[in-house]
């Protein structure tokens, strides 16, 4: 038997898990340890509410996590209730999969004032994550400014857009659901520092805000390369941007997300709170860089959210890639024993999908060193040893059952879920008043 600790529910972590399982079989013994009561990470808490078919993919986790050689435990902080030597000490692998859930900083004068929010925790808020639960973001202005021309930005203008009834369906928590029904913002501006052509977005996602009920696009021509440059885009981008074009078209609507291209956050400003954000217009170098051309604007708004991309966390003692945001690694190994998947070896960057290779090659590395030796490691008995004797109360995978199916019960007419947004909440939930 050879034991394998994995750190991150999310995507990355299940996908790995799955494929050991698959490459050793009965041989392998992996627990995933998570610091939050709850599995699957970026599935619960990244991806939009309104996206509910990307979230369905949780169900394949779920298969992974009820077989009997992977184990939930959940509610265990790596770094505060077990360090990571005392991991590799326990196990024969240790697999940091643990995302990149901080956000890059907007590194301008004012960003630090308050309304000016990162998108890890926008997101978190309406996503129900126990960290930003309490983040009552100042819906009150008219505008908002959106920096970033990657589909988180898409997700975050298209959710600021959305009407009550357009989120039927989806599993948007209560707290947020109620907040955006009572916004006062009217306009959307989307920010890119480079054009159109430099877009970090996917088609499905852009066409989205086609078909808003209360809120329409809009770009200014002028801003796009000659339309015959566009053969030259791969099909995705062209089909990205053949939607952006056809935003120039669109009917307007009560509410407007504006694209503004060649427009680069230079600074914000504002007495206590967010009031504006001055913009740089920019040009694009032959090799494709933003620079400024010294000509600035300013956006009135009270709200700003910052899309510009995620690091992972360092972990203490664990090498770590400052200028990338990921743990420094070649080919997913960190160390003898120790080995990252998913965004924490890459970046963030990828779809859903795309851990699932990178899951895979980890594992048969593990495999392919481990396979058939005895493991003198104790594993999962070592570990509950370790974290009974300080106090820890971990969460299991029948625990999380019990959970999801009190969010199912609590559910609003029409949404799969009310998610509890609170630790006690989610910890109290294990076991249920009777009603
Ligand atoms: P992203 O795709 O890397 O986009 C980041 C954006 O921020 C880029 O437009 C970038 O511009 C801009 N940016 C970076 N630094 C900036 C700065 N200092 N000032 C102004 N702009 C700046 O990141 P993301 O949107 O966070 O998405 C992360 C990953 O998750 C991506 O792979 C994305 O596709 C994926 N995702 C997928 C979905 C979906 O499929 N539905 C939804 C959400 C996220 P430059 O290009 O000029 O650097």
């Amino acid at each position: 038997m050879r034991h394998v600790a994995i750190i991150g529910s999310g995507p990355a972590g299940y996908y790995c898990a799955e494929a050991l399982q698959k490459e050793l079989g009965d041989e392998v013994h992996v627990d995933i340890i998570d610091r939050l009561p709850v599995p699957y990470g970026l599935i619960r808490f990244g991806v939009a509410p309104d996206h509910q078919s990307i979230k369905a993919v949780s169900r394949r986790y779920e298969k992974t996590a009820l077989s009997d050689n992977v184990r939930f435990v959940g509610n265990v902080t790596v770094g505060r209730d077990i360090s990571i030597a005392e991991l590799m000490e326990l196990y024969d692998a240790v697999i940091l999969a643990t995302g990149a859930p901080n956000d890059r900083v907007l590194e301008v004068p004012g960003s630090d004032l308050p309304g000016v929010i990162g998108s890890a925790a926008f997101v978190g808020w309406y996503n129900g994550h126990p960290d930003f639960t309490d983040l009552d973001p100042p819906l009150d202005a008219e505008a908002a400014v959106v920096i970033g021309n990657g589909n988180v930005a898409l997700d975050v203008a298209r959710i600021l857009s959305k009407t009550r009834t357009e989120f039927q369906g989806s599993d948007i928590v209560g707290h947020a659901l109620d907040a955006l029904e009572k916004s006062a913002i009217r306009t959307i501006h989307v920010l890119g520092r480079r054009g159109p052509h430099q877009i970090a977005m996917t088609p499905k996602e852009l066409g989205e805000l086609g078909h808003l009920e209360d809120a329409a696009p809009r770009v200014d021509p002028a801003d796009f390369p000659p339309e015959v440059d566009d053969a030259l885009l791969e099909p995705g981008m062209r089909k990205s941007v053949t939607h952006l074009r056809e935003f120039a078209g669109a009917a307007a609507k009560r509410k407007r997300i504006d694209f503004d291209f060649f427009a680069m956050p230079v600074a914000v400003e504002g007495n206590g709170r967010v009031e504006r954000v001055i913009v740089e217009r920019t040009r694009l170098t032959e090799d494709l860089r933003s620079v400024g051309t010294g000509e600035t604007y300013a956006i009135e708004c009270g709200l700003v959210v910052s899309c510009i991309g995620y690091k992972t966390p360092p972990i203490e003692g664990v090498p770590y890639e400052h200028g990338r945001g990921r743990f420094a690694n070649s080919d997913g190994m960190i160390a003898d024993g120790l080995y990252c998947v998913g965004w924490a070896r890459r970046g963030p960057t990828g779809t859903i999908g795309t851990n699932r290779p990178d899951g895979f090659e980890v594992a048969e590395k593990i495999a392919s060193k481990y396979r058939g030796g005895a493991s003198g490691k104790f594993g999962r008995a070592g570990l509950d040893t370790l974290l009974d004797g300080r106090g820890v109360d971990i969460v299991t995978f029948r625990d999380w059952q019990k959970i999801e199916a009190q969010e199912i019960k609590r559910a609003r007419d029409g949404s799969p879920r009310e998610k509890f947004t609170h630790i006690e909440e989610l910890l109290g939930a294990r076991s249920p008043e009777k009603d």
